[in-house]
Formats: C-alpha cells, structure tokens, sequence
C-alpha cells in the first residue's frame, strides 16, 4: 500500500552540531561571570556519558533544576574551546580548525541533547519558564560563535586552500560545510548588520517557544467532554475505551474525554455517527493556536514573518524561501514550487471523484446533506467499505504494535543485516521507555543503540519523530550512535496488546527509517554523519521505509490478529492492496495545500501579513476543495514556526517522496523489496553515507540514474504525462 503520508517533524534540531552560529558579547561576559560563582557544584546533566556503549545519557540523574546552570556551563566551554581555535597562531589548516571545531562543544551537545528531550517529551511549566529565558540566549550565543571574524577567516582559508592541500572528499565536503554555514549565518556582514542580525535571530528564538508553547495549551486544554452513551454512536470500543481512559487521567471517571490531538480526533471523525459533534470536534482542532487571547499565535506568525524576511534582506536574498532552499537538493524555490504544482492539479482533480463518491453514498442513506470537511474521513470510510469492502477495523485487528516492531526488526536485519536485542542496564527518563541494542548480524559487531518512546503523556508533542542522542563518527576512534524514535500511541488496558491503525504502522515503519539512517551512518566527521543531510533528502530513507509494511513476508509473519493469532488473510490483504490509491486525492491535496503556503507564505517578502487572510486568499486562488482543510493551518504549523528547520521546507517530503518511489521501483525492478544486491547499493550509497557526499550523485550511484518523477504519480494513482 502506497502511504507516504508526509505528516511528521523528524529531527529535532539539534543546535552545537551545524556550526551555524552568531554573537552578543555581553551575555557572554555576563555567563563567565554567572558561572564563576557557583563552579563548585557539580552537574550530572554536563557531565560526560558514563556506562557501557561508550557511554549513555545518565537520564535517571536529571533535575529540572539542572537546565540552566548546565546550559550556561556549556556555552562557557564552548566559548572558550572556540577562542582558542581563532586565536591559534599557527597558520589555519583542517586539522587545527575544522577538526578542532569538530571535537568542540562536546559537553554542549550532550546537555542540549537531554535539554531536547525533555523540550519533547516531559515538558512542564516549570521547564517552559526555563526555555523561555535560554532559547534566545543559546540564539545569541549561536551567533556569537559564527559572527567571529578571526574564525572565519581562518574557515575561509582552510575552504580555499582544499584542493592544493589535497583534503579528501570527505574532508573538503566538510570544509565547504563550515564556510557555507557560516557565510549562510552572516559571517561576511559588517559590525552593524551583524548585531541586527543577532538581535533578529533571539527574539526568532523567543516567537518560537511561545508558538509551541501556545500550541501545546490547546492541544492539552481543549477537550470534549461527554456524558452520555449517546455521545459515542458509531465509535468502536477501542476508541471509547481510550476516551474513558482519557477521562479517569483528568479526574472525570465515568464520562469520555476526546482530545485536541491528531491521535484522538481522527479516529473521532472518522467514525462517530453525531455529526454536529464531528462538526464540534473538526473546529476545535482545526482551531488550534487561532483563538483569540493571549494564546492566539496569528500575531506572533506575522513577527516570525517580518523578522525572517528582514534576515534575508539583510543575508543578501530576495527572501526568506530563497536563502533556505539554497542549501538544498531542490536548491530554488521555483523549482520545488514546480513539482508541488504538477502534482496539485491531478490531485484536485481526484478530489472531486472522491467527493462524488462519496455525495452519492450520502444521498443514498438519505443523509440529506452536502459533503462538509468533518464529513470527509466519515464519508470516505464508508466508502472504504462500500467500494473496497475494506473495513480499517477490521485491519486494525492484526496491527499490534509489538509484533509490527518485531517485524521492523526483522526488516531491518533483511536489508541491511542489523539483529536487536532489549537491554536493561541503561537509565531512561520515563518507565515506559525501552532500549535494545542493535548489533551486525553477521560480525557481531556493536551498531549503537535504538530507544523506544511509544506512548502519549501530559507534556509530550504530539505526532512522532526521530531523534539521535549521539551521532556515529570515527574521528579519534569509532563513536557508535544512539537514536531513539518517539509516538503517542494511546496505552491499552495492562496485558492488552495496542493496536494501530494503517496509517499508525506506516508512520511507525516511517520513524524506522529515519532511525535506520542514523544507525546505517559510517563516516568520519560528526557533522557530516547519520541524518545530517539536506532536509529535501532526508525524508527518503524514512519514507522508503514504508514500503516494506505492505510486503508479504512482513504481513504474513508480522500482521498477526490480537485475539485468534492468525495471519491476516490474503483475502484481505488483496482488498488492502486494492484500495492502495484510495483517497489519494484528500491526503494530498492535504498535504499540498500546507507546503505551498508554506512556500507562499515565505516568498511574500516584506509584506505585513494576516496569516488568516493569506491562507484564506492563496486558497481561493489555487482553488482549494471546499471540502477540505490543510493538514497544518497557519496558526498550528509547528513544522514552520516552532523553528526554521522546516521553513519553506514543507514540500520536503513531497520532494522526498520522489526519490521514495523511483527508489522502491529499484527493488520491484530486480526481483523483490529484500533483494539483497539492490539492498546493499542502498546502504552503500543511501544510508550510510550522511551528507559526505552529494545526493543527487549518491541516488544516481544507487538507481544508476537520475530520478524520474512517474513511480510518485502512478504510486498515487494519478496519471503520468
Ligand atoms: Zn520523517
């Protein structure tokens, strides 16, 4: 089954390792000053990683109390390991610079890797007050660093010399790395430009902890109480059970709880018969963030809007879309606005069949209604049923979670001949998390380390995501990586297996990959390692991934129903693969819509904008279906205003998906998802190269030619020119 959903942030930005970084001397001075003080106390959060595996972070020893005096301990090291390289009087080479500043910011990269964590996972008041304060001071101190004129220069030399001092690939790719980042981050600008730039750049940092604090209050505050039987018609008692649970968490035993989460409100629209509270429910959701109060993010989206087209001017760019796709496979905004647009209109145009379809179903109840938004996931449901006799319940049935990790594992040992096995002897910061150490196969060889963080709790985002604690490298011998993949899956009753949706799988297979990228990783430098690589790229290992759920051998090993033991049966799984383009049309022009007004929204320029009327007007203009809302509006899109990674990169995954399914033809082309021959090309050329290589020559590398753009349309049902 074709899935790609492009839904979900992957890499928490990790800060330290881009090297791209900027300046205020007067918080420095005033951290040295700060820290001085209280040098006596010992901080288990700063410390290095002790224990087996090389180390690993010492999570049960972490207070909150920890953060800042880390963090500022941190920056200070940072700041002092970077005045030496600059000040170094030797004459620069890549040893003494770009490795130095590679095997900088240690003790920073593990603080704010743990400071990361609890950002995502374990996020409380008291946590929110303390990013509050650091976001814009590790901003500033970002700036600082890149904003070093001696540094610079001595980078610059090191980038022009390359060739004559006959660095290596490897080496002269890093070397172009720290110069663009640096040169991107405003290196060449002058003393005035400089500090305005920094000035932008905190109070950046600040907008953005408030949009995702403000998106976190919704997603946890709002609700929908219900009293009464009544209230549920239609919902399968899985999802009652989960809003009964839901409801004892918040003190409220006896009633049902949905919340203002993905998780909770699709399956809520999906299948609940009450459509006046499907109606309720959609515009909770779909108004997350866009409440009036002062937690209304559209104020704080026009700030972020100006500041970042600012920034560009002042970087030496047409706009804001312009200076991020330049560092990127697509490397223009036209040319990633092209692809989005060849594939809107046939995706439109799919929409109104589906529409049709699903208008006709309704008349035919007698429903006496016009297809409305939060009727579409009802409606194509029952389509699902009526055209493909394809019940998602009833699949729902053999998706347990365990058993599709163990298929994953399993996966993962087919392609590229990985084993894991749980281990208990390391700490981890919530009960429910669970480690297993990954291994070579054949050699035996240690890989690194896979955390699982799979179920919802107060104070964690939602959506799922990948995250890499440590990254592989062998600059002063062989560092093997840690990563850990996170969801909200809902926690069943004790001793009852969970059971996922398709969707839920395929994300799961999604975050896989992401982490099998990072595992796969066998390279020199840190910052070129693992899933450090062009954000157009990086969703193609994870959306690759995704393929292998609907093979055979996973599915008939792995698919196993919850109650009887069963494989799923192949009469099911031929109705699955059947239905493989359905509703095609609503989860992309979804998706679309989001990227091209992320695009748009990124491409205005200096105009003074009213998200609400930007997104109402781009709409009309590209003729977005009625009936239909964007998958992230504006005042909820944390990909593109809770940081830059994703800004006016949301076409990303479409860019991605691209390659994904030239890729996945690769292997049906040979004989087979686990041909072993096409396996190994992709780890040698994909998956364990992180960016020492260019990409486009990597794909090439592996598929024997460019990518064509036909395996995307015809995986999505829509025809090929
Ligand atoms: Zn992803």
């Amino acid at each position: 089954m074709n899935t790609l959903n492009p839904r979900f942030l992957t890499i928490t930005a990790l800060a330290g390792i881009a090297g791209i970084v900027i300046a205020n001397f007067d918080i420095t001075r005033k951290m040295k000053n700060e820290s001085s003080t209280d040098k006596t106390t010992s901080i288990p959060l700063s410390d290095k990683w002790a224990g087996p595996y090389g180390g690993v972070p010492a999570f049960d020893k972490i207070e909150i109390s920890q953060f800042k005096p880390a963090l500022e301990a941190s920056m200070q090291e940072k700041f002092k390991e970077v005045d030496q390289i600059a000040n170094s009087a030797e004459p620069a080479t890549f040893e003494n610079t770009i490795m130095a500043l590679e095997r900088s910011g240690r003790m920073m990269e593990r603080v704010q890797t743990i400071y990361g964590v609890w950002s995502n996972n374990l996020s409380t008041k008291e946590f929110q007050a303390i990013e509050e304060e650091m976001e814009p001071k590790l901003s500033a101190f970002n700036d600082q660093i890149t904003q070093n004129e001696k540094l610079f220069k001595r980078i610059e030399a090191v980038y022009n010399s390359r060739i004559e001092k006959n660095l290596n690939p490897e080496q002269q790719r890093l070397a172009r790395e720290y110069y663009v980042n640096f040169v991107r981050g405003g290196a060449k600008l002058d003393e005035t430009t400089k500090k305005r730039l920094s000035d932008i750049n905190q109070e950046l940092a600040g907008l953005f902890t408030k949009f995702s604090q403000n998106l976190l209050h919704d997603e946890m505050e709002q609700t929908l109480v219900f009293k009464s039987e009544e209230d549920l018609k239609g919902l399968p008692q899985s999802i009652k059970d989960a809003a009964s649970a839901a409801a004892t968490t918040k003190k409220m035993a006896g009633s049902w709880v949905i919340s203002n989460t993905r998780s909770s409100i699709d399956p809520f629209l999906t299948y609940s018969d009450r459509r006046d509270l499907r109606e309720k429910a959609w515009k909770m959701f779909i108004n997350r963030g866009d409440n009036p109060g002062e937690r209304d993010n559209n104020g704080i989206i026009t700030e972020i809007l100006r500041l970042r087209a600012e920034r560009a001017t002042l970087l030496g760019y047409a706009t804001h879309a312009h200076w991020r796709l330049e560092n990127t496979m697509a490397k223009t905004p036209e040319k990633a606005i092209e692809l989005m647009e060849s594939v809107w209109t046939p995706a439109v145009a799919r929409v109104k069949e589906e529409v049709a379809d699903m208008q006709t179903l309704a008349n035919k109840e007698g429903a006496n209604i016009k297809i409305e938004p939060w009727d579409y996931r009802y409606y194509a449901e029952k389509v699902r049923k009526e055209k493909y006799d394809l019940d998602q319940n009833e699949v729902k049935q053999y998706l347990q979670l365990e058993k599709l990790r163990e298929g994953m594992f399993w996966v993962a040992g087919e392609l590229f001949d990985f084993t894991f096995t749980q281990i208990n002897d390391v700490p981890v910061y919530h009960p429910d998390i669970r480690v297993w150490e990954v291994k070579n196969k054949t050699t035996g060889a240690h890989i690194g380390l896979w955390y699982f963080d799979a179920y919802a709790r107060e104070g964690k985002r939602s959506g799922a995501w990948m995250n890499a604690y440590r990254n592989q490298e062998r600059m002063d011998g062989n560092i093997s990586t840690i990563v850990s993949n996170n969801s909200n899956f809902l926690k069943g009753k004790p001793g009852e297996p969970v059971l996922i949706s398709w969707d839920d799988a395929s994300t799961l297979f999604h975050e896989f990959g992401h982490a099998l990228h990072g595992l796969s990783s066998n390279v020199t430098y840190p910052m070129l390692s693992g899933t450090n690589v062009f954000r157009d790229y990086v969703e193609f290992p994870s959306q690759l991934l995704e393929h292998w759920l609907s093979t055979p051998e996973v599915l008939q090993k792995f698919a196993i129903h919850y109650q009887t033991s069963q494989p799923i049966p192949q009469s099911l799984v031929d109705r699955i693969e059947k239905a493989s383009t359905f509703n095609e049309g609503f989860g992309t022009v979804e998706y679309l819509s989001s990227a091209l007004i992320d695009m748009k929204l990124h491409l205005a320029g200096s105009l003074k904008i009213d998200a609400d009327a930007f997104e109402r007007e781009t709409l009309a203009k590209l003729g977005m279906p009625a009936e239909i809302v964007m998958r992230h509006r504006t005042p909820q899109f944390g990909h593109i205003f809770s940081g830059d990674g994703y800004s006016a990169g949301y076409y990303s995954y479409l860019w991605s998906d691209v390659l994904t399914a030239d890729a996945y033809s690769a292997f049906v082309e040979a004989g087979g998802p686990y041909d072993k021959k096409v396996a190994q090309r992709l780890s040698k050329y994909v998956f364990s190269v992180g960016n020492t290589i260019d990409p486009e020559a990597g794909y090439n590398s592996f598929r024997g030619r460019d990518a064509k753009v036909d395996a995307l349309m015809i995986g999505r049902g829509f025809p090929v020119k």
